[in-house]
């Protein structure tokens, strides 16, 4: 009798404990994951600073923005460690939207999208915890927000859908305009031969991806359907693609944190790529990301048709 009380107490205490963790103070250390998120609906994080709009049940497409936001919570230190880069992307969420505005028209699904509106300078959600050097508790809550949000949509597509994609948005303002296109493969092994790409498909964050399409992983990075060759093709300048296919000395961003735990590099049926967008002519005016948005859009269109046969006829 005594022992059942016991368990019934415990029971009860784990209760609470778990429900307690479903809360968002900011003691809770884990916000809780959750792949049942209510499709077009919008999720917000605390003091609405971070949101997940949630898409279609079945989208295979995740979207994200972490570093176009702007607000500066009161009380919240600057980052200001000689590792940490707070400058903002600038509309990269006006044209996230704009992407997933178009995914929307031409495909009759709406993909999920996370965004972050808290400026970089206070949070940054493509560090790990460890090298985000913020300066307070309530930045890393954020952070934990944020990332419930992620591996929330992440599940949600790998559940419903079985497989996808999650591209990571970004802006950089480096001499060279074309978007870079990350994957996790390092710049020197772009720079080396197809010979040598193709033994790497592992290492990236696209390894799911590249057991289930028909192609080599060196044609997945540079050849006729590789995302940056489908991105020249609408007009918009890209490396690595068969047009631009390798770095070289130059500027390039080869895909963050964010990439790297999102995507299929360690397990998992969603793979990801880091889009680092340039300004000029892409995204610094309502025109430009209209146009561009439903650039990307086409170029997210064909690479799912031709490497996960999803959005066939669209
Ligand atoms: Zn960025």
């Amino acid at each position: 009798m005594r022992k059942i009380s016991l368990l019934l107490y415990i029971t009860a205490c784990l209760l609470i404990v778990s429900c307690k963790k479903g809360n968002t103070s900011n003691e809770d250390k884990e916000p809780p994951v959750t792949t049942s998120y209510e499709p077009n609906t919008t999720v917000y994080g605390s003091n609405n600073y971070v949101k997940f709009i949630v898409g279609d049940l079945k989208s295979p497409i995740i979207l994200a923005s972490p570093h176009d936001g702007t607000i500066i919570p009161n009380n919240w230190p600057e980052r200001d460690h000689p590792d940490a880069v707070t400058v903002r992307d600038l509309y990269v969420s006006a044209l996230t939207t704009e992407i997933a505005n178009a995914l929307y028209a031409k495909t009759g699904l709406r993909p999920h999208v996370i965004i972050n509106d808290v400026a970089r300078s206070r949070m940054e959600p493509n560090r790990s915890l460890e090298e985000a050097y913020h300066k307070t508790e309530a930045a890393n809550q954020l952070w934990r927000e944020y990332h419930a949000f992620l591996k929330g949509a992440h599940d949600m597509v790998q559940k419903n859908v079985g497989k996808g994609l999650f591209l990571d948005m970004h802006g950089h303002g480096h001499s060279i305009h074309r978007v870079e296109v990350g994957y996790i493969v390092s710049k020197a092994n772009l720079n080396g031969t197809d010979a040598t790409l193709n033994g790497l498909a592992t290492t990236s964050s696209i390894y799911h991806l590249s057991t289930i399409s028909a192609y080599p992983f060196s044609q997945l990075i540079r050849g006729d359907y590789a995302f940056g060759t489908l991105l020249e093709n609408e007009g918009i300048r890209a490396v690595p693609s068969k047009q631009d296919p390798k770095p070289n000395a130059d500027d390039y961003f080869n895909g963050g944190y964010c990439t790297l735990t999102y995507g299929s590099k360690n397990g998992g049926t969603v793979s990801a790529i880091q889009l680092e967008t340039h300004g000029p002519d892409l995204r610094n005016n309502p025109t430009e990301r209209k146009a561009s948005g439903a650039k990307i859009a086409n170029a997210i269109i064909k690479y799912m048709q031709n490497h996960y046969g999803l959005f066939l006829g669209k």
